[in-house]
């Protein structure tokens, strides 16, 4: 270990002066659909894969997440592959809501099997979710997931106003010819309904080589809003988050734009993250990760890892600001699926 990491400064800074406050923590990488973009070949999400010989336990995701807290992490968001497949998922939200210090605890979820537990999960403790959704189409929402069924996810969103786990926010991959015609409809979703509906660029995190196929920047968004209403920008959203956000007059919701590719947000990071099979990573695009697994025994150790983790976080100032230069820097093995998305 280190020098004294408990005596290290109070702020959990990288060498670059960025915060660190968010912790994305990635609790399977099995999942109930296969959306064609996340993985990298269809049998990825299939529950025969993750043999649980390197899943993080509960008691193991409880240790990162007081580690984490202790360290300056305030917010935590559980993600995966897909977190609702877990069937600990509600002794892991309590378990981490419970933390002395956490502020937000957060959930992204294909909103599958959110209709059944959703007020179990505010009950639990969670604060909010994230839904993906990128399709509104039945036979195009089939397609994109590999046998989704559209109408589960829909309800899911109902059910989780219901329950509170608000702002709701949904996130739509935007894919060129494959849900681009969707953009009105997406948009309309905001006018009465108190959702942000947040628009991704798609990222080949694997440097597939035929990412441009599928990239669109997200300037169509704004062109197709403003065709139904004027569209003004949100002033101070940012929140830390990626999202820039725009409301059109009169609507409810907000637009988000989340531009990885081109207009990148590095300067701005604020996150790690946890794979389910216990490696931290300090960056989604870098192939760099440190296995915590040797160190759950020993917080001490654990904390000294994280300090490791941000000193490897890249220097934003050498981030690609154009989407071609940006998708040769990319290292990663893993797809978003097995990363956490
Ligand atoms: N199963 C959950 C879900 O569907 O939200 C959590 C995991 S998923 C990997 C998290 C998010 O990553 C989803 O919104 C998904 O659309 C997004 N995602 C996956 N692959 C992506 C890619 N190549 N580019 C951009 N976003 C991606």
């Amino acid at each position: 270990m280190p020098r004294g990491v408990s005596q290290l400064s109070s702020k959990f800074k990288d060498p670059f002066g960025r915060e660190i406050t968010y912790l994305r923590l990635s609790v399977t990488e099995q999942c109930n659909l296969s959306c064609f973009y996340c993985r990298s070949h269809p049998g990825e999400c299939s529950r025969e894969r993750e043999t649980g010989k390197d899943l993080l336990t509960i008691e193991d995701c409880l240790t990162i997440g007081q580690v984490a807290v202790e360290l300056g992490i305030t917010r935590i968001r559980l993600t995966g592959g897909e977190p609702l497949v877990r069937p600990d998922i509600l002794e892991i939200t309590g378990g981490l809501a419970a933390l002395p210090g956490l502020k937000d605890l957060s959930l992204t979820t294909n909103g599958i099997l959110l209709e059944k537990i959703a007020f179990k999960l505010a009950e639990a403790g969670l604060k909010r979710v994230n839904i993906s959704l990128d399709s509104l189409d039945e036979a195009n929402f089939r397609q994109i997931t590999n046998g989704g069924k559209l109408h589960s996810t829909l309800k899911g969103i109902e059910k989780s106003l219901q329950a509170g786990l608000t702002p709701v926010k949904i996130n739509v991959v935007l894919l060129k010819g494959i849900n681009d015609h969707e953009i009105e409809k997406f948009v309309r979703m905001t006018i009465d309904q108190d959702l942000d509906v947040r628009f991704i660029e798609y990222m080949p995190t694997q440097g597939q080589k035929k990412w441009s196929n599928f990239f669109l920047p997200l300037e169509k968004v704004l062109e197709v809003a403003e065709r139904i209403a004027p569209v003004v920008p949100v002033e101070g959203e940012h929140g830390g988050g990626p999202a820039q956000y725009v409301r059109m007059k009169g609507a409810t919701g907000k637009i988000g734009l989340i531009s990885p590719l081109s207009r990148h947000f590095c300067d701005r990071c604020n996150r790690l993250r946890v794979t389910s099979d216990g490696k931290i990573k300090p960056c989604l695009f870098s192939e760099a990760e440190i296995d915590l697994r040797p160190y759950f025994s020993d917080k001490e150790q654990l904390k000294a890892k994280f300090y490791e983790a941000l000193q490897i976080k890249p220097d934003p100032q050498k981030v690609a600001t154009n989407p071609v230069d940006r998708v040769m820097q990319f290292e990663g093995k893993r797809s978003m699926t097995q990363i956490g998305g």
